[in-house]
């Protein structure tokens, strides 16, 4: 759809844009809406709604941040909105800097994800003034489609591998494989035992977090395992990752980095807290296993060291906490001379508004690497959004509307309220917190 197209197409709805930009454009409201499409475990949704003195002329952002839901949504009315009424909303670099220096005590994931939220809504509303989709005001495509992929996981062997088959036929290139380790009843983005769902069913009927334990021992040695097992039955003709989520000792960190060097992955994902820089220099020369890093940064500034000294070769960093649109265009850029790829975070537990974001960024951006991409949305996410990046074959895109190309049905959005769904603490037998 075209600027012409677009302005036809308010007019049919009763609104009218000026043929230019509008002048002396103001910021007269920001809204800010929680909700939970489904009342699902991680689907707590923190939603920016921008309105300007043009009438019908408004911005969407997403500022989720899953565990801090609430702080989040109260930061935005109480300690940003006050700093932005009145402001002009095509001034996105301005009014980005501006909130974040605002608070005086800056940076973190509360703070960021607000102005994350904020500054979508802004690219949306720019994108609607000049009738263009946000990836043509960012320099225009770089490529077609999004290579993506998603996660298969199970308890065992076979039904990884039942996953991954499953997902290689509906056209999947690339697919994240986790599987549970010998002796535990639960792991990162693995099936649950039935007594370890039954807990958590239970701490969640409770309002509490559930416990869940955790060995690394037996994790590291049987992921490679599952590797071995992946390439003899499914063969070389598709290409796998898997996510540590952080939760090795550095010395099993590089341990594993070698044990999956045979198995070519396409990267290793979270294997080590971003702070153990040490470590990952010792890693970077033991193994040449491509490493991922970014999904908790909470802005720019957050493992540049990664970056500089080049210990990874994909960025993660996650759209709705690190500052937006503007902030995921800039590591991008900051990442390029050295051949670092972008691999933006794309869970369920974002709303579809931050995936449309990551599309627009990732189709501008010259070294972008891939896109994780959520399955599976269910129909009440699809009543509150209007539009969800399109999955085809392996590859997602999105289309030409004007701004980020998705609406917010608020009346549908409100039928759905908060649910306390606290994350699960991670102990190790001894009873030591460990991380997620
Ligand atoms: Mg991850």
């Amino acid at each position: 759809m075209n600027r012409r197209h677009f302005l036809a197409s308010l007019a049919a709805a009763g609104t009218q844009l000026p043929a230019a930009a509008p002048k002396n454009l103001k910021i007269t409201s920001v809204q800010v809406l929680v909700t939970n499409p489904g009342q699902t475990t991680n689907g707590n949704y923190v939603l920016v709604k921008i309105l300007t003195s043009e009438p019908g002329l408004y911005g969407w952002g997403d500022a989720t941040c899953t565990g801090s839901e609430l702080g989040v949504a109260k930061f935005l009315e109480e300690h940003l909105t006050p700093g932005m009424l009145g402001r002009d909303p095509m001034r996105i670099e301005d009014l980005w800097q501006t909130l974040f220096f605002l608070p005086y005590y800056r940076s973190g994931s509360v703070h960021m994800s607000a102005i994350s939220g904020v500054d979508m809504a802004l690219w949306d509303i720019k994108g609607k003034v000049a009738g263009l989709p946000v990836y043509e005001l960012l320099g225009g495509r770089v490529r077609d489609k999004l290579l993506t992929y998603t996660s298969a996981g199970g308890r065992n062997y076979q039904e990884v591998e039942e996953g991954v088959r499953r997902l290689m036929a509906r056209g999947y290139k690339v697919i994240k494989v986790q599987v549970s380790a010998p002796g535990l009843e639960s792991g990162y983005a693995v099936p649950q035992s039935d007594r370890q769902r039954a807990a958590t069913a239970q701490a969640h009927a409770e309002g509490v977090a559930p416990t869940e334990i955790w060995e690394p021992g037996p994790y590291v040695r049987t992921l490679p395992k599952l590797f071995e097992h992946l390439r003899k039955t499914v063969g070389e003709d598709i290409d796998l990752l898997h996510d540590v989520h952080e939760r090795v000792t550095p010395s099993q960190a590089i341990v594993l980095a070698k044990a999956l060097e045979p198995y070519g992955l396409f990267f290793l994902e979270d294997l080590l807290r971003p702070e153990n820089l040490d470590t990952f220099r010792i890693i970077r020369q033991q193994s040449s296993t491509p490493l991922a890093m970014g999904e908790i940064f909470t802005g720019q500034w957050d493992g540049l060291n990664l970056i500089t000294e080049h210990l990874i070769d994909y960025v993660r960093h996650d759209l709705a906490h690190v500052g937006g649109v503007t902030t995921g265009k800039k590591v991008a850029t900051m990442c390029e001379p050295y051949g670092i790829l972008t691999a933006w975070h794309g869970p369920g537990n974002i709303s579809p508004i931050t995936h449309m974001a990551n599309a627009h960024v990732s189709l501008s951006v010259p070294n972008f690497g891939i896109q994780e991409y959520a399955t599976g949305w269910g129909n009440p996410i699809r009543e509150v959004f209007s539009a969800i990046p399109t999955f085809a074959d392996g590859y997602v895109d999105v289309g030409d509307q004007p701004g980020l190309g998705i609406d917010v049905n608020e009346a549908a959005a409100k039928k759905y309220p908060y649910l306390r769904r606290l994350r699960p603490a991670i102990r190790r037998r001894d009873g030591t917190p460990w991380p997620y």
